[in-house]
């Protein structure tokens, strides 16, 4: 059994039976090479994971390559659509015109058998669920669902499930995603988790923080309430700006931050949704945006969520939300609201609070805001919960469990 100096490092935080298991694992799938398949580099969460399991993988010599799959602004269209539907936020069907033709414009040699042909395939998202159908070489292969698909509207579940055959093995993020009336065994839970070892989740001292956070325009004597999300609807930006002006009548000197980097290959509505945004703002400059990549990165990621005095993430949908794990991580309770993966991750009263309506937000986030002992005993709850539910030795075991299903 060879030993991985990274993974030992998290026998601080984990048992060591946890990590043999992995190492057991591992030593069967030594050599193979999985493909991951998605729509972005960087940016998101899907991003995120793949480069948190990255230098694991290659310490047992499992080989990763990635193919992005860029979609074009019909594409990017069609499957925006495709997405309101899936999570169920809205009703309607899918236009059969407009679904032949993004199916078309997949085939039409994004992948090819000589190029892009690997042991195993992992394809990310509901954007690319055609792949394995569409290329027949692409096997053995896992669609992963990211999204949160517990209430889908039918037309577009019957869509995803019109292309399942072609996979082995379907991977969503909570049981609470899980399409019903799949076959046994053929989908399975993937715990996500974080990387504490990687500079956005490592120790910041105090000092430090706060210097990130004033050279980001912030008035570090003054309390500051942070969403950190892409700018998109589904995060629900302007019931934040809602809760913050309740919370303002209160404690006037309250500050909001957005932080969300925007990213090249980004979807092309982040730019709509911060602009109408600052808009709903209304020139209100207690409010900051920060969404230039220049100026935002892993240590200001890393500041906002540490330093703030109260993190929210308001998401109507959320399959997993990583940002909501890692500032639990540094010790914040998270006033989230039920969406699928909050709902999932949090654990209301005890490490953070689920809530839906504006008004009851705005009284959590105040009363975090003016009890700190209490918004002290919560995050301490809520970096516990991550270390024993939701560090990267889990989502690896997960990881590698899938792999194992579908390729040995
Ligand atoms: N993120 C980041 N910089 C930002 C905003 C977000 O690095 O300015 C990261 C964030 O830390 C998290 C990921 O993007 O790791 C977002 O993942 P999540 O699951 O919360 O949401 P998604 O974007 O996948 O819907």
């Amino acid at each position: 059994m060879r030993r991985s100096a990274q993974l030992d490092q998290y026998s601080a935080y984990i048992g060591e039976d946890v990590l043999t298991t992995i190492y057991n694992k591992a030593d069967k799938l030594r050599g193979i090479h999985v493909s991951h398949i998605n729509t972005t580099a960087h940016g998101g969460g899907v991003a995120e994971i793949l480069a948190e399991l990255e230098p694991l993988v290659r310490d047992f010599d499992i080989k990763h390559t990635r193919k992005i799959i860029q979609l074009d602004e019909k594409a990017h269209d069609f499957t925006s659509s495709l997405i309101g539907l899936l999570q169920g936020g809205q009703s309607g069907d899918i236009s059969a015109t407009d679904r032949d033709n993004f199916v078309d414009w997949l085939g039409q040699a994004r992948l090819s058998e000589h190029d892009d042909a690997a042991d195993a395939y992992i394809v990310h998202d509901y954007q690319l669920v055609p792949l394995a159908q569409l290329y027949d070489w692409m096997k053995p292969a896992a669609w992963f669902c990211h999204v949160d698909t517990a209430h889908p509207n039918p037309h577009a579940l019957n869509y995803v499930k019109s292309f399942l055959d072609a996979y082995q093995l379907a991977i969503f993020n909570t049981e609470l995603s899980v399409f019903p009336d799949l076959p046994t065994n053929f989908s399975q839970v993937m715990i996500l988790g974080i990387d504490p070892f990687q500079r956005k989740h490592a120790p910041l001292e105090h000092a430090q923080g706060v210097k990130i956070l004033q050279q980001c325009g912030i008035d570090v004597h003054r309390p500051l309430i942070t969403q950190v999300s892409r700018f998109d609807p589904w995060k629900n930006p302007k019931q934040v700006i809602d809760v913050y002006r309740l919370v303002k009548q209160q404690l006037p000197e309250v500050q909001l931050a957005f932080v969300g980097a925007m990213t090249a290959t980004d979807d092309t509505g982040a730019v709509d949704v911060l602009h109408d945004l600052q808009h709903y703002a209304d020139g209100d400059t207690d409010i900051h945006f920060l969404s230039d990549p220049a100026i935002v990165g892993d240590d200001q990621v890393n500041a906002f969520q540490r330093y703030s005095s109260v993190i929210l993430q308001r998401s109507l949908r959320e399959g997993f939300g990583l940002t909501a794990t890692e500032a639990m991580w540094k010790n914040q309770p998270v006033v989230g609201t039920s969406a699928t993966g909050l709902r999932t991750q949090l654990v209301d009263g005890q490490n953070g609070y689920i809530v839906d309506d504006t008004a009851t937000c705005a009284e959590r986030t105040l009363e975090l805001l003016l009890k700190r002992d209490l918004w002290q005993r919560l995050g301490t709850n809520a970096h516990e919960h991550v270390r024993t539910h939701y560090l990267l030795p889990m989502m690896l075991l997960s990881y590698l469990d899938a792999l194992e299903k579908i390729y040995l």
